[in-house]
């Protein structure tokens, strides 16, 4: 099995690191940062961001696991103290990684400026804004005016992402075995003249939007930690991608066990 592991940086983060090199070594896991089959992520949900950025080109070769060093996370779903367990099964002789898949449904974000168009893909979302001023652009749904928008913002989130920016902005949670990307406003003005639905919307795959945003206003694009700020779009089509993201699945962890973990905690019985 060869690997490929990203830290957070952090002290913790970094001993775990080495770590799991030396134990790594002794079952013959062989560490190769431009092929690997599994990239390892020690963090958190951020680490798992850089490194599926990273990683975007080769996302149909490779799969992906968290281990992570502060809370629990959705990517990062590992913890420090299990760190051999998952060795171990990283280096199990009968080990088939393609049984131990899941796949996320990804986020395909098409930017249309005026002099260049480029595809991008987002883990848990898209955000717009207006770069120091108010954003003002149109929501089209399926080539229909659906709103024109003012406000902070519009975040367009993955169903993994949906327990990240989206959550805080009230949207829903969306379980990942769904296709689908969840639209939510952030802090929209609706007066006469600019009106919006006011709840999250979700579309499902084969459905896109698009956002207008008013000419000669720079906008600021975050996608995932990622931040673009441009004055020339023309148009963001947002689609659920035809690729998706694999995560290793060595042992269950059900995704609504995560939510209770990550927001609820456990209850006295
Ligand atoms: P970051 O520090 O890497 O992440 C901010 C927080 O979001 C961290 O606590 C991170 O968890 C958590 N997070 C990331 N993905 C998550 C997921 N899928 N589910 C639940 N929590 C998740 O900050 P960054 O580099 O600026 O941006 C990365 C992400 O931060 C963005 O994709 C966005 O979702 C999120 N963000 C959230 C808000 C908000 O909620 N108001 C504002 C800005 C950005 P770890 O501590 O485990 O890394």
């Amino acid at each position: 099995m060869k690997y490929a592991l990203l830290h957070r940086g952090d002290s913790r983060s970094e001993e775990l690191a080495d770590m799991f090199h030396a134990l790594a070594r002794k079952r013959r896991l062989v560490q190769d940062d431009e092929d690997p089959q599994i990239v390892v992520s020690i963090g958190g949900d951020g680490t798992m961001l850089h490194a599926f950025h990273k990683y975007i080109d080769r996302l149909d070769k490779l799969a992906f696991v968290g281990v992570h060093t502060g809370h629990l996370g959705f990517y990062a779903d590992w913890k420090a103290s299990e760190l051999h367990q998952l060795i171990n099964l990283m280096s199990e002789e009968t080990m088939r990684l393609e049984d131990k898949l899941v796949m996320y449904p990804l986020l395909e974000v098409q930017l249309h400026r005026v002099s260049i168009s480029s595809t991008m893909y987002a883990l848990n979302e898209l955000t717009v804004r207006g770069s120091g001023v108010t954003l003002v652009a149109q929501l089209h749904i399926n080539d229909n005016l659906f709103e024109t928008f003012r406000g902070d913002g519009i975040c367009i989130s993955t169903p993994s992402g949906s327990t990240a920016y989206n959550k805080s902005l009230q949207g829903a949670i969306i379980h990942p075995s769904l296709e689908a990307l969840q639209i939510a406003e952030m802090a929209s003005i609706n007066n006469r003249v600019y009106r919006t639905l006011g709840s999250p919307i979700i579309l499902p795959k084969h459905h896109y939007c698009d956002l207008y945003p008013q000419s000669h206003r720079q906008i600021l694009l975050s996608l995932d930690h990622l931040h673009l700020i441009c004055d020339d779009i023309i148009s963001i089509r947002c689609r659920v991608a035809d690729r998706k993201v694999r995560f290793a699945r060595f042992r269950p962890f059900p995704f609504w066990n995560r939510v209770k973990e990550a927001f609820i905690g456990t209850e006295a019985e």
